[in-house]
């Protein structure tokens, strides 16, 4: 089976217990929850049976061991995964309003996370991988970049594959090198999965269907636009497929696009027709949201072909 690896942060969550409770305040926690949009992804597709690994970096503390323990488990790679004495790994604290939206306080430029590098287990796991999986907002320093580079590079030399999860908040444009940097995943890119309007932060269209043709014209060959609780939509040069969500309560919305995109990826990679990969995909974002924390609700291939079998699915 193809391998897949990312690269990026990896941290832990601790939540606010209750529904618009405030950090200006002292208050019930919950977590330490494992996390970081990367290790969501490679967990994912580990739990899917598809060989993944992750180039990360953590503190020789608890709760880099937390996440370590847990990738472990679930079967992903964690030979790249460096552990630095007398660094923290990254935090977020997270509030949740009554609205649905979340505030985040982050700890991640400053911890462990930014002592990433292209070491020698990065060479290694790189050297063995088929497919190569970048997100937008990994790309936090020149080092994640300068990695995703490498990445790109040596999966495409051996004629695999690479997806991009944009996930771009508009400040991050600005970073140094983040625009040559996005044009060049961009022009590498075989499957694009943008979630609802970033879309239209990569073409000049202002409706979905022209903005899609613009990007398959540049040479991507696969396009998923995923579209929360309501699914997601599959477009190639043969067409359009589109694939209502299941009907789930929402607990906690944190995670699901990376799931969803790890089980797309999986499949898509297995040469499976794109309706199966948007049903599991779409089973694997709607049990992501089930849990509280971004990794509770990752499910096997079992748990998410039997939720499947009997879940409703809303409209589209
Ligand atoms: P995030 O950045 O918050 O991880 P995203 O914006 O990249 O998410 P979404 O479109 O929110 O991605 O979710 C990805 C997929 O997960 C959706 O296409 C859908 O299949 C599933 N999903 C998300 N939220 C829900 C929900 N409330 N109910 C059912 N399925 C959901």
């Amino acid at each position: 089976m193809k391998k897949l690896v990312c690269a990026g942060e990896i941290l832990v969550e601790i939540m606010a217990e209750r529904i618009g409770q405030s950090f200006r305040a002292p208050g019930p926690l919950v977590g330490p929850f494992p996390s970081g949009a990367p290790a969501i992804f490679i967990d994912q597709a580990a739990r899917l049976g598809q060989p993944a690994g992750l180039i990360a970096a953590v503190g020789d503390d608890d709760f880099g061991h937390l996440n370590i323990e847990r990738l472990r488990a679930d079967g992903a790679d964690i030979s790249a995964i460096t552990v630095h004495q007398g660094a923290a790994t990254g935090t977020a604290f997270v509030t949740y309003e009554s609205d649905g939206s979340r505030h985040f306080v982050y700890n991640i430029k400053q911890s462990a996370a930014g002592l990433i590098e292209m070491g020698a287990e990065a060479r290694v796991l790189l050297a063995g991988a088929d497919h190569f999986h970048v997100m937008g907002t990994s790309l936090f320093s020149p080092e994640v970049i300068e990695i995703a580079r490498n990445g790109i590079e040596a999966v495409k030399t051996r004629g695999g594959t690479v997806s991009f999860d944009p996930n771009i908040r508009k400040e991050m444009l600005d970073l140094p090198g983040m625009r040559d940097a996005l044009h060049f995943v961009l022009s590498k890119t075989d499957v694009f999965l943008p979630s609802g309007a970033e879309l239209f932060t990569f073409a000049d269209a202002t409706d979905e269907e022209s903005a899609v043709r613009e990007m398959l014209d540049r040479g991507i060959s696969t396009i998923v636009v995923k579209k929360g609780a309501q699914g997601a939509v599959h477009y190639d040069q043969s067409g359009r497929t589109a694939l209502p969500g299941f009907v789930v309560e929402e607990i906690d919305p944190t995670g699901a696009g990376d799931c969803f995109a790890a089980a797309f990826v999986s499949f898509w990679l297995r040469g499976e027709a794109p309706e199966k990969a948007l049903r599991i995909a779409n089973g694997c974002g709607a049990l992501a949201v089930t849990k509280k924390g971004p990794m509770e609700g990752i499910a096997s291939l079992v748990t998410v072909e039997a939720f499947i079998e009997t879940a409703r699915t809303g409209a589209l």
